[in-house]
Parts: structure tokens; sequence; C-alpha cells
């Protein structure tokens, strides 16, 4: 989608290299004893947006906060003890992934330091898209740097800030940021969320007994029993203190709304609500429509599992074609100290899928994805599918052509690097090996959850909302990659 005055970027692969390649999900949680434990509770449910590191922030009843942050999975992170000295009411929690950027736990979150108002903590996700140009004002003015991330300049920006209250100061941060950013963070034991003028990235509000919970998706909510009340509105920000939660002075507001659509196609739980729609109900109807868009004679329909598995269903709803687990995946896959051969470039999927060769022999399978990024994980399923016996391998991708990066919080390689960013839809169908590839259309995917948006679609079609400061400015080379 494109505000007026906006358009489509030419980005060069080496733009990229040091721009943010991050993932992240956030959790706050205001008057709740022994807050830290929900928001333990509310990262679990959120592993999914950021398995590099994750960490806890709590606030006590005088306004100290204690931190803790750890590499790896929210189970791996913390240990009772821990939870048991994060003392307070108060807390905010944050799961990172990242390709690029500092060290793992350097650039983990909760940001906490303490400034002339109190202890401080931030855990933000999204991409600012100024970042870099922030950093560098910044550090020209003294201002010293503890992580790459971008999340911390909005720590310099509040800090510095000459306005006297500490909301004024957090209102006057905020009009310095391009891009996305949905954020918790704390004062004292006062919790503040916030969201970008555009809205790129979920954060929705819930009650929990008198105490209030924020959290990227509606899943953290459900797992510790809270009630979902709404989603956190583009360019609201919200002060929350014993149970009330109060709307500051909203960010002015953008042209229109850019929620991102990959939540809805990828990234966010199905089981999650978010901006009005079940994520679910969203996958489906991108499948019942791709169904329609790409119809097939096959035997059986199946997804590659999990992402897949609700928009394959609506693909076998919609074209009566009988639904099978064909595609097992290894839910336990970790890191790997063994180091396959140089070729065996199937090694990655390998070890995450395997067919089941009682579905899939001697039979036309449609294989339904929901995106293809490089494009490997499928090349390599195709000839998984062939070697259990598949007598014809259909794929079905329920999104367009990924042909663009993102700059707003999704982990998307250079354009080069995407299959659809280079090729055109019959040659990739050549290059997987496929008997036949369709797509969803982009003007379908729209349709579908037209009452919830409009959306930003900017990886499928280059129209970048929020103006990339930094790549137009020639400053996303910078050494220091801006985090999440
Ligand atoms: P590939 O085409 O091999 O790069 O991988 C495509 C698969 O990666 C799809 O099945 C998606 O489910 C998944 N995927 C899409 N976007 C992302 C992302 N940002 N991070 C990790 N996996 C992703």
């Amino acid at each position: 989608m494109n505000d007026s005055n906006e358009g489509a970027v030419d980005i060069r692969a080496s733009e990229l290299d040091a721009l943010p390649r991050e993932e992240c999900g956030v959790f706050g949680v205001s008057g709740v004893e022994r807050a830290a434990e929900l928001a333990f509770l509310g990262l679990y449910a959120l592993q999914h947006r950021g398995q590099e590191s994750a960490g806890i922030c709590a606030v006590d009843d005088d306004g100290v906060a204690r931190v803790k942050k750890g590499t790896g999975l929210v189970a791996d992170a913390f240990t009772a003890d821990d939870l048991n000295q994060l003392e307070g009411s108060t807390a905010v929690g944050h799961v990172r992934y990242s390709t690029s950027g500092g060290s793992r736990i350097q650039n983990a979150q909760p940001i906490v330091v303490r400034y002339s108002r109190g202890d401080l903590s931030i855990a933000h996700n999204g991409n600012l898209t100024n970042g870099n140009e922030l950093r560098s004002r910044l550090v020209e003015e003294g201002a010293l740097f503890q992580t790459t991330s971008d999340s911390e300049v909005i720590v310099h920006l509040i800090s510095r800030s000459r306005h006297e209250t500490v909301e004024a100061q957090i209102d006057d941060a905020f009009t310095h940021l391009e891009g996305a950013f949905s954020l918790v963070l704390t004062v004292g034991d006062t919790l503040y969320a916030a969201v970008d003028a555009r809205g790129y990235r979920p954060l929705v509000l819930g009650r929990k007994g008198d105490g209030v919970v924020v959290a990227s998706e509606t899943c953290a909510l459900d797992i510790i029993d809270a009630e979902f009340i709404r989603d956190v509105k583009p360019g609201e920000v919200l002060k929350i203190s014993d149970g009330r939660i109060e709307p500051l002075r909203s960010l002015p507001p953008a042209p229109k709304p850019a929620p991102c659509i990959f939540e809805l196609v990828y990234f966010a739980r199905p089981d999650s609500r978010i901006w009005g729609t079940s994520v679910d109900r969203a996958r489906r109807a991108f499948g019942r429509r791709l169904a329609q868009e790409h119809p097939v004679e096959a035997d059986c329909v199946f997804a590659v599992p999990d992402s897949a598995n609700s928009s394959a269903l609506g693909y076998a709803e919609e074209s009566g074609i009988p639904y099978e687990l064909g595609l097992l995946r290894n839910h336990y896959v970790g890191r790997t100290f063994i180091k396959p051969s140089q070729a065996d470039r199937d090694f990655g999927a390998r070890i995450k899928y395997n067919p089941v060769r009682e579905v899939v022999e001697g039979r036309r399978v449609l294989v339904v994805d929901d995106s293809l990024v490089r494009g490997t994980t499928s090349t390599s399923l195709v000839k998984f599918l062939r070697q259990a016996g598949a007598k014809e391998v259909h794929f079905r991708i329920a999104s367009p052509p990924v042909t663009h990066p993102c700059f707003y919080g999704i982990d998307m390689p250079s354009k080069e690097e995407l299959i659809g960013g280079r090729h055109s839809v019959p040659e990739i169908a050549e290059q997987l090996g496929v008997d036949s590839l369709g797509y969803l259309s982009l003007e379908g995917m729209l349709e579908c959850v037209e009452e919830f948006g409009p959306f930003c679609d900017a990886c499928f079609s280059g129209d970048y909302a929020a103006p990339l400061v930094d790549v137009e400015r020639g400053l996303s080379s910078m050494a220091n990659p801006p985090g999440c």
C-alpha cells in the first residue's frame, strides 16, 4: 500500500547488509502480583516471534527495576530463581530474533537505564527506518550507546527531551521516529504502551483481574487467562497505572494505517486475533481464494506445516479435495553441530520435514505453503515428495510473490535473494521442479481481509508507506545496524 507521496524504492543488496533483520514479541503487565511470572508465560506464548534472546524487567513498588536477559528460548533463559528475584507488580518482556546486528546478548531487550525521572525500561517490536540517522545525530551530541539496537535511540530521545513531565518527554521522543514501533516501556512503576502512527506491528490490550496486560498477540493473553479488551490503535500512546488505562496525546495520524499483512500470512499465531480478525480465519480465506484462483485436479491437499495449516484447510474446503497430513514437521529442531556436506543443500529442510509415504505414494499431491522467500525449502520439499513416490506435485502459495524486503520488522533477505524478486512464476515453477505452481494474487489477498485493512503490502508490492530515511540518505551501511 502507498501513502500519497510515497512510492516503490529501488534497493540494492549492498544497502541491505547493515539493515535490520529482526523480529520480536513484546509483553507488558501492570498491577498484578508477581508480574514477572506473567511476563514469562506471555513470552512463552510469543516465542514464535523470536528465539534468539529473551528478557524480562520487573519493577517493584518503589520503582526499582530489575532485569534478567538470556540467549535462546524463553524456557532456557530464566530459572525459577530468576523469576523470584524479579519482584514487583509491573513488568515488561521481550523475545527477539535477528540475522544481523550486534552480539546476541548485547542487543537483548528490555533495555533498562536509570535516568533523571527514575528507572526506565523498554521492549520494542518493529524497525525504525530513521534509526541510524537519529543515532548518528545523538552520537555527535555526545550520547553513549551500549547496544547496536535502534530501540536505544528511543531511550536517549526520552532522557534528553527538555520537556517537563515524563509523558511529554515520551511524546516528544516519539515525534522523531519514522518506521515501525509497537512498544511497552516503564518509567518507575508506570507502564506505557505505544504504536507508531501507521500501526505496522500488532499490540493488544487485556485485563487480568484489576491489572492490565499489553502484548504483541492475543495468544499471550490467553495463556495467562487475561481478557482481551482491544487492539492498541495506530498512533496511540497509553499510560497504564493502578489498573487504569489513560490515553495520552496520540501521534499525528498517518494518511492511512499500514498494519503488516505478513503478520496474517505467516508471522502471527493462528490462534491470535489481531486488528479485528482471527489469524486463522484470514489464512483460511486466503486458502479458499487461492483454490478459486488456481484450481487443479489432485488426490489430496496438505500444508507445509505449521504456518500453512490454516490456508491449506481453506484450499481443501473450497476445492473439495481431501485434506491430509502429507508432511510432518519435527518440532524439536534446534541448532545442530553436525555440518552436512556442502553438497547437501537439502539438509535444512531434511531435518525439519519428512513426507508421509502412505499419503504421498502414487498420488497427485497439492501442497500449500504460506509464502516463498528464498525458495530453498520448497525446492527440497518437492524433491522429498518425489522420492516418496508422488505422481504429481502441485504447489500453491497462499500469498503473492515476495518481491521486496521488509524494513518494518519482518526478517526478509535482500531483493536479490528473494526468489520472487528475481524470477517469474514459470521460472520459479521450473526451479522448484513442480508440475504446477500458483500464487494467490495481491488483489485476491487484500479482498479477503478488506474489512480489516488497509494493510502494508510492501513485501509484495514495493510500496513502502513509512519513508526509508536511512536507505535514502545512504546511512544504511553504517557499522551499527539498528536493533529490533
Ligand atoms: P524459503 O522460501 O526456503 O526461504 O522459506 C519459505 C518458508 O519460510 C515459508 O514456508 C514460510 O513459512 C517461512 N517464512 C516466511 N517468512 C519467514 C521469515 N520472515 N522468517 C522465517 N521463516 C519465514
